[in-house]
């Protein structure tokens, strides 16, 4: 009866399958077919039969995003088995051993370490040794989109949980993500296999993103999307869509801007003589203060700046900025402190960075004049708070020597 049945099956799939004409293996068990034959049908014919060959995603990049998909539902029975077929795909030993690291932080410790109990079961019976460390170099990631990322945690953590945004900054995005053993395209793969598979469409869009900017298709971020369906089910895959679809407009948006939008002329303001600039006001500044060569990007950016020259004994009064500033010493020997600091003497050719909201003050030596560049980005259209003078008192305290 169930030979039959399951006779039946495999001649009605024998006219729809793909590759008809080619006797396939099974990969559902004889049980799958005794107990649910229709089941037996899907998965040869259909997961294994169809959808495991689509070429939109590679048969490596398949069993990466099965092998997330099982670990972090914690779907421990499926691992040994998946994780076999890994290998033979193509992904390292030492891939699998860091896409389980990787899942530690996006589906919890426990998941990862029966991931690892699972996956050691394979290498023994592969001969596979320990991994070794990789001495590869850190990943550098990109510095553009780490500053925006990193001020997004600041905002939104920190205030809350302060620890977790720390740990976010230092470890998760510090030393997990710079590591060399997963390349940045797969590691993002992972990551939003694993998002989809157990269910936050919320953090898909960064990581879509991320992984698009690192190099994932768009068709192969849809297939990822559609194999993941049948390893967490088709609602974990239906609640992704609407999430991807906005990913893909927001970025077919940003192109098509970034076509249209004729092509900005390059600006560049010619140096002045230091008496021809704009006085520094006396409500923010003490002593003779010259601004020259002031600019502002212009929009989506937020950069500004200018040169400022100060005379001997001129300085700024204390103030901050949102979102930090950078000087760069032109010329003459200035002073900077930050409030409860030293004062440190800087000199042409040294860099200060000034972190966002540290109330502080730079300006020129009480015997040589000093300029520097300044460099700083507004936020909500503010780019400082200016504060009290600083008193003769304070400027007198002997500078630190660098
Ligand atoms: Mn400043």
């Amino acid at each position: 009866m169930k030979d039959i049945a399951a006779s039946l099956a495999v001649s009605v799939l024998a006219t729809t399958a793909v590759h008809a004409e080619e006797p396939r293996r099974r990969v559902a068990p004889p049980a799958v077919y005794e107990v649910a034959p229709g089941l037996g049908h899907f998965t040869d014919d259909v997961l294994f039969g169809e959808v495991w060959l689509r070429e939109a995603l590679k048969p490596r990049d398949r069993s990466l995003v099965t092998v997330s998909a099982i670990i972090s539902t914690g779907k421990t029975a499926q691992i040994a088995g998946h994780v076999r077929r890994a290998l033979d795909n193509g992904v390292a030993p030492d891939e699998i051993g860091e896409l389980i690291t990787q899942l530690a932080f996006y589906s919890g410790w426990p998941n990862a370490v029966s991931a690892v109990t699972e996956t050691k079961k394979v290498f023994d019976e592969r001969k596979i040794g320990a991994a070794a460390d990789n001495t590869a170099e850190r990943v550098q990631l990109e510095a553009a989109a780490e500053v925006a990322r990193a001020a997004l945690v600041a905002d939104t953590v920190a205030p809350t949980a302060p620890a977790l945004a720390e740990l976010t900054n230092r470890v998760l995005f510090g030393d997990l993500w710079r590591r060399p053993n997963l390349s940045p395209r797969d590691r993002s793969l992972v990551t939003m296999a694993a998002l989809i598979a157990i269910g936050q469409p919320e953090q898909i869009p960064f990581h879509a993103n991320r992984a698009m900017d690192n190099g994932l298709t768009r068709e192969e971020a849809a297939e990822a999307l559609t194999h993941v369906a049948f390893y967490a089910g088709w609602p974990r895959g239906m609640s992704a869509v609407p999430v991807l679809k906005q990913v893909f407009a927001s970025r077919a948006a940003a192109t098509a801007s970034a076509n249209t939008v004729p092509s900005p002329e390059l600006k560049v303001i010619r140096a002045e003589p230091v008496s021809t600039g704009t006085p520094g006001p006396a409500s923010n500044f003490a002593g003779e203060v010259r601004v020259n060569s002031r600019y502002a990007a212009d929009a989506p950016a937020r950069i500004g700046g200018g040169v400022v020259s100060f005379a001997a004994g001129a300085r700024t009064a204390w103030h901050t900025h949102p979102l930090g500033q950078t000087l760069f010493i032109v010329s003459g020997r200035g002073w900077v402190q930050k409030e409860g600091g030293p004062i440190i003497e800087v000199n042409p050719g040294d860099v200060v960075w000034i972190p966002p909201n540290v109330k502080h003050w730079h300006g020129a030596s009480a015997d040589a004049p000093m300029s520097h560049f300044a460099i700083l980005e507004s936020l909500n259209g503010s780019s400082v708070t200016w504060m009290e003078q600083v008193s003769e008192a304070q400027y007198r305290a002997a500078p630190r020597k660098p």
